[in-house]
């Protein structure tokens, strides 16, 4: 998408209490990763506008949190129908914003995107619980699901428009009003459908407001009429927001890193494996809290994986001129790049580590860092235990399956991981014993709306997707009433 910014109108009006208005904080320069140029300034909110912002969506409450669950279900298809009309531009904006593949923009986020609004719009209507009766002689209970109040929404730079629609769909769907906050880096697209939104909803219900994590971000959350604070983002991140929350003990939702390990089994489709991992262990430039990006593989199959994998990894496309070759696109920024690099410097400053493929920065113009396969790594290094956040995989030799499942397990995260056998039994037994929000099985990176996504330990809690995140966003409430005169 490099060049191409001519024919794209950029948005940079916030949305607060139903107007479109322009931030009266700092403005904030908004890059093209592929390029590093500045595609346009956005201001962030002051810190009125975040008064005003949190204000108006308690007001909205009362109201929003009323409706029924087929009017919000009417309006969440409305939004889908307006990302759907306007797809091609917020595509065009993901694109530059993120510097990712115009084709893999439209092709996946948008259409994710839309299928979330899509669901929750159904899901909302049929949701289920415990039944009514009479748990005490002379009473009737009665289970309820109320919304919770106004929910600080905030998320990460690596699929901006994607992340919203998991945060504002269900917050929506189950009765809450919201201030979002998009990454400072990326606030491009969501700014896009700030219109459609505030022709959409009324006023107040969601309101749009950008600025920096410290400044914006650490008002908001601390908010005392903010009820609840759904996060993506980095586990320092989350850190923080439970410390800013502790004081009114607010409700929290967090998303937080990963670092997915893939158990490689001798008998697996060693095809399959190359494949699977070659797409999804790079996709995003490994931006992302899934990424297949820490295997082990077992001894009998060690080397083949190796020396396939690196020949896949080393054939991976990207800073073509013709953006529909790129098969993934830079780092967000020259910082995250620097980020990916020093691991990598770290690294193989180890004399086991084997550098197969990759392992430097690209030398034209953007954020870009090649393709990197790390061989002979062990359980305690650094690049096994932590998040790097960027296009490299590890692989690490094992014998047994058991060893293989403890290392799995010996991550302060637990979000994604997945094991590659064709022995289903193995396959389940493994499953069953990873520590992790989702396994995959022969596969990897695969979501579906319909299916909870989220972690354990240190990847945060709180469920994206699926009515578990519906559930997320309300709270449970008992109804008991007391009978009067029996009737016989
Ligand atoms: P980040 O934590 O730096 O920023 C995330 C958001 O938090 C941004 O909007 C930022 O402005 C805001 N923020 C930062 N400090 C804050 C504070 N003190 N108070 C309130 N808000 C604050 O994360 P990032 O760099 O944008 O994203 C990368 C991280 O997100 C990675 O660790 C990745 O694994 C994680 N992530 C997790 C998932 C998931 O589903 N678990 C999905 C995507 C990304």
């Amino acid at each position: 998408m490099a060049g191409e910014t001519t024919s794209t109108p950029f948005y940079s009006e916030l949305l607060i209490d139903g107007e479109l208005v322009a931030g009266a904080g700092l403005p904030e320069a908004i890059i093209n990763p592929a390029t590093g140029e500045t595609l346009t300034l956005v201001r962030e909110a002051s810190t009125p506008q975040v008064e005003t912002a949190i204000l108006a969506a308690h007001r909205a409450f009362s109201s929003w949190s009323r409706t029924t669950p087929a009017q919000r279900s009417a309006v969440l298809l409305a939004i889908a129908d307006a990302i759907e009309q306007r797809a091609e531009l917020l595509a065009r904006l993901e694109a530059l914003n993120c510097g990712k593949p115009l084709h893999l923009a439209r092709q996946d986020d948008l259409s994710a995107t839309v299928d979330v609004f899509r669901f929750f719009a159904g899901a909302v209507r049929c949701q289920q619980g415990q039944l009514a009766g009479e748990y005490l002689p002379g009473y009737t209970s009665m289970v309820r699901r109320d919304p919770i109040g106004v929910v600080a929404s905030i998320a990460p730079w690596n699929y901006p428009l994607m992340m919203a629609a998991w945060k504002i769909a269900p917050a929506l769907a189950a009765g809450n009003t919201l201030v979002f906050k998009p990454s400072e880096h990326t606030p491009l697209s969501i700014l896009a459908l700030a219109p459609a939104l505030a022709e959409l909803l009324p006023r107040g219900v969601i309101n749009i407001i950008c600025g920096g994590g410290e400044g914006v971000g650490s008002h908001l959350v601390s908010h005392p009429k903010v009820r609840m604070v759904s996060l993506t983002g980095d586990i320092v991140t989350g850190q923080k927001v439970l410390q800013a929350v502790a004081k009114t003990l607010k409700r929290t939702h967090l998303e937080l890193g990963g670092k997915a390990p893939v158990i490689v089994c001798n008998d697996a489709d060693l095809d399959a494996v190359v494949q699977g991992v070659r797409n999804y262990g790079y996709y995003n430039a490994g931006q992302d809290c899934t990424a297949a990006c820490r295997i082990y593989a077992q001894a009998g199959i060690h080397d083949r994986l190796v020396s396939e994998l690196g020949d896949a990894v080393a054939s991976l496309r990207f800073a073509r001129k013709n953006d529909a070759d790129n098969e993934l696109g830079p780092l967000i920024s020259a910082r995250q790049r620097d980020r990916v690099a020093s691991f990598v410097e770290r690294a193989l400053g180890q004399p086991h580590i084997e550098r197969v493929t990759g392992a430097a920065a690209h030398s034209g113009p953007g954020f870009f860092y090649q393709p990197t396969l790390l061989a002979g790594c062990k359980q305690s290094d650094e690049i096994v235990q932590r998040e790097v956040f960027g296009p490299v995989v590890t692989v690490t030799r094992f014998d047994e399956l058991a060893q293989a499942v403890d290392w799995a397990n010996d991550s302060e995260y637990g979000l994604a991981s997945s094991v590659w056998t064709q022995n289903l039994d193995k396959a389940m037994q493994v499953a069953a014993r990873l520590q992790y929000g989702c396994t995959w099985i022969n596969s990897h990176f695969m979501l579906v709306s319909e299916m909870p996504h989220g972690g354990l330990k240190r990847s945060g809690y709180g469920k994206d997707l699926s009515s578990d995140s519906l559930q997320d966003y309300s709270v449970v409430r008992h109804i008991m009433a007391r009978h009067g005169q029996p009737l016989v």
